[in-house]
């Protein structure tokens, strides 16, 4: 309701842009119109009408921005809000039945993982928000080194397996026979590596299969293709889905818990390194592809 509310309002800001455009073009061609002979107020007139002009646009277009601002805000808000009220409450549950009644150790056991799971949940949540604060595009990188990517990759598809506790044939690598270095921050990379392939996971309703490749797209450049088989990006989301706070309005994603800070943070990353990355896929429920491209550290 909000949001509809939100975009009337845009809409009527606008139309009384344009209409004052409007008005404002007529007055001066009536103007114009009934002084042709004086030259010289007619330029000036013209010079008037022109900032007037510039100054309505660029009302209209700041008015614009803020309210897509302040939607933006108020989707992360929620999703935050959600995001840290669900684990607290399942851990307060589970320590309020610990604490009232009598509990079979296999029960207390099974309570107790369930409690560290959720905690991990609200670490995950508060480590993002705090990363994004600090991620800023053109940052200087600070702890730069020589990094195996075949390393760094298989160390995150670890890292994500056990998150999951999923099976050896759920995320697969693809074997690459050369060895490919790049220079960077290592945690930061592996960040990047981690965030695309929980994603993956994330977005893959039950059935998980995810692929990760490597392999040189030039001389100077490696390519790394996260893929894997879920519920898929449409079209006119490609782009959006790199925007701080943003998430895909549909009913897929919204089934998976997150705060749309995940790709922003990858996003900056891989830039800061230089590098670039994109999605690809064929819509919804097919599938979609990562692609991240980093420059190889030179010899
Ligand atoms: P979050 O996952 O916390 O919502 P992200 O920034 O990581 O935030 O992702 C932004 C949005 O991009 C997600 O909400 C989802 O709509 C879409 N998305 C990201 N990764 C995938 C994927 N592997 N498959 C389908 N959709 C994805």
């Amino acid at each position: 309701m909000r949001v509809a509310g939100r975009r009337k309002a845009a809409v009527v800001f606008l139309v009384l842009g344009i209409c004052l455009v409007a008005i404002a073009v007529a007055l001066n061609v009536g103007w114009i119109l009934l002084n042709l002979r004086q030259v010289a107020l007619l330029v000036l007139g013209v010079i008037f009408f022109a900032l007037i002009i510039t100054g309505l646009i660029l009302n209209t277009i700041f008015l614009v921005r803020e309210i897509r601002r302040n939607e933006q805000h108020d989707a992360f808000l929620n999703a935050i809000t959600h995001e840290l009220k669900t684990p607290i409450a399942s851990i307060r549950l589970y320590l309020e039945t610990l604490k009232t009644r009598e509990v079979a150790e296999d029960k207390r056991l099974e309570f107790y993982e369930i409690m560290l799971a959720d905690s991990n949940r609200l670490l995950n949540t508060v480590e993002q928000v705090l990363q994004a604060g600090q991620t800023r595009e053109g940052k200087r990188l600070l702890n730069i080194s020589r990094i195996n990517l075949e390393k760094l990759l298989k160390e995150s598809v670890e890292i994500i397996r056990s998150r999951y506790n999923l099976n050896k044939n759920a995320i697969e690598f693809v074997e690459t026979k050369n060895s490919i270095k790049v220079s960077g921050d290592a945690a930061e990379l592996q960040a990047v590596f981690t965030n695309l392939l929980d994603n993956a996971v994330k977005y893959s309703k039950n059935n998980v299969k995810v692929w990760v490749e490597m392999k040189n797209s030039d001389k100077k450049k490696v390519e790394i293709r996260i893929k894997d088989s879920g519920v898929g990006i449409p079209q006119n989301e490609l782009k959006r889905i790199f925007k701080r706070f943003y998430r895909v309005p549909n009913v897929s994603t919204q089934k998976a818990k997150g705060t749309g800070l995940g790709l922003y943070i990858v996003r900056s990353i891989v830039k800061k390194h230089g590098g670039k990355i994109w999605v690809e896929s064929k819509g919804e429920e097919k599938g979609s592809t990562f692609i991240v491209q980093l420059p190889k550290a030179v010899i």
